[in-house]
């Protein structure tokens, strides 16, 4: 039972048999020459996702939580100032981290469910001079998408140094690294791209590098990007023995995307989110982000009253889709379902199936195939 779960929270994502089996492949020697050309794809490809031309690309055993330690600490020193825009648990979690270091994070904060309006943002940069602002693309928690691209228009040509968490968004939805002027992309497998955890993925700007340079140490050793420079350059090189198979996995996924095109993938997901919520509104799981927001890759939705979450998701785990809870203020109130990687259709389908029959189960039914109808016309 449990192999034949679909895994429908929002990371980790399905795992596309073609990508299993570079895991399940016998791991060689990192230094050797297979690997060394799959981990230079890969990276090739990585920076090809994240549309840079001259962003240098990084893969690091980690999660995504080390890919956002190493943006701060690379760039902001203890004792300057980060402004934070955040949209949830993930947004919030920059602050923590720069807390740990010693930095000063002021958080612009948007209600959950909502994204700061670009306005807001250029009033909190007035309250600068900051080093670096931190965005969430998507924010996992209350599945909001920020309005980045409006965001960059009001960076262009400042000071500050721009980090865009991409975890959630990155291989469904648009970034455009060069046209927006992003300085760190960071992001993670095992969400959009469909490959397993285990990576922290980022891409530093030419701008950023230099920072880095410049900067005499940084309170970091593993994740100093200057050790793991020379290895992205070559991964023939050493620093910290990688995970092959990882790596392989990944390089995988990556080549799985772009023959799938960047644009299609990102139709698919705008599609298969649309699909999901009409279906998802017909079993009276209303969503929690607000219209305008509401990211591709994962939907945030209400428990109607008197549904019990641990009762609904083991109901729905029964029926051999796994989805995940709310978060922080929404811990018991809602479910969220992700939406995103290497699926299709079957998967949006099963997961809407499932859903009804547990409502049904807990006694809330409804019109049974109405959400499969609703669906319908995006699959
Ligand atoms: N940022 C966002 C937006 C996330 O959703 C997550 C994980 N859900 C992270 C960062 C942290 O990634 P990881 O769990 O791989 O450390």
């Amino acid at each position: 039972m449990l192999e034949e779960t679909l895994t429908m929270t929002p990371g980790p994502t399905p795992v596309h048999p073609r990508i299993l089996e570079a895991l399940a492949r016998p791991t060689m020697a990192h230094g050797a020459p297979a690997f060394v050309e799959a981990f230079r794809v890969a990276l090739a490809d990585f920076q090809a996702l994240c549309r840079t031309g001259t962003g240098q690309p990084f893969a690091v055993s980690g999660g995504g939580t080390l890919a956002m330690e190493m943006a701060v600490v690379n760039l902001v020193a203890p004792g300057e100032r980060l402004l934070v825009v955040s949209h949830g648990h993930f947004g919030d979690r920059f602050r923590e981290l720069a807390g740990s270091f010693g930095i000063h994070a002021e958080v612009l904060a948007a209600p959950w469910g909502r994204a700061a309006a670009p306005e807001e943002l250029a009033r909190a940069l007035a309250g600068g001079p900051f080093k670096a602002v931190t965005v969430t693309h998507v924010d996992t928690s209350t599945g909001t998408a920020a309005p980045v691209a409006d965001y960059a228009e009001i960076l262009r040509g400042r000071p500050e140094l721009v980090i865009l968490d991409g975890v959630c968004a990155t291989g469904g939805m648009d970034e455009r690294f060069d046209e927006w002027g992003v300085d760190v992309l960071l992001t993670a497998p095992q969400k959009a791209i469909g490959a397993p955890p285990g990576l922290a993925l980022c891409a530093f700007s030419q701008r950023a590098m230099e920072v880095r340079r410049a900067m005499p140490a940084v309170p970091a050793y593993y994740a100093d990007v200057l050790r793991w420079l020379p290895v992205m350059a070559d991964p023939a090189k050493y620093f910290s023995t990688p995970c092959v198979n990882g790596i392989l996995a990944l390089a995988e996924a990556l080549r799985l995307l772009h023959q799938e095109g960047i644009q299609e993938r990102f139709a698919r997901h705008g599609r298969l989110a649309r699909a999901m919520r009409a279906g998802l509104e017909v079993l009276g799981l209303a969503p929690f982000t607000a219209a305008g927001c509401r990211a591709d890759t994962l939907s945030v939705v209400l428990l109607p009253p008197g549904v019990e979450e641990q009762a609904l998701r083991g109901q729905v785990a029964a029926r051999g889709v796994a989805v995940a809870g709310g978060l922080g203020p929404l811990a018991g109130k809602a479910l969220r379902i992700g939406h995103m990687g290497n699926i299709a259709a079957g998967e949006v389908a099963q997961t809407l199936l499932a859903l009804e029959g547990a409502l049904t189960a807990l006694g809330h039914p409804t019109l049974q195939g109405g959400a499969l109808a609703a669906a319908g016309p995006w699959l």
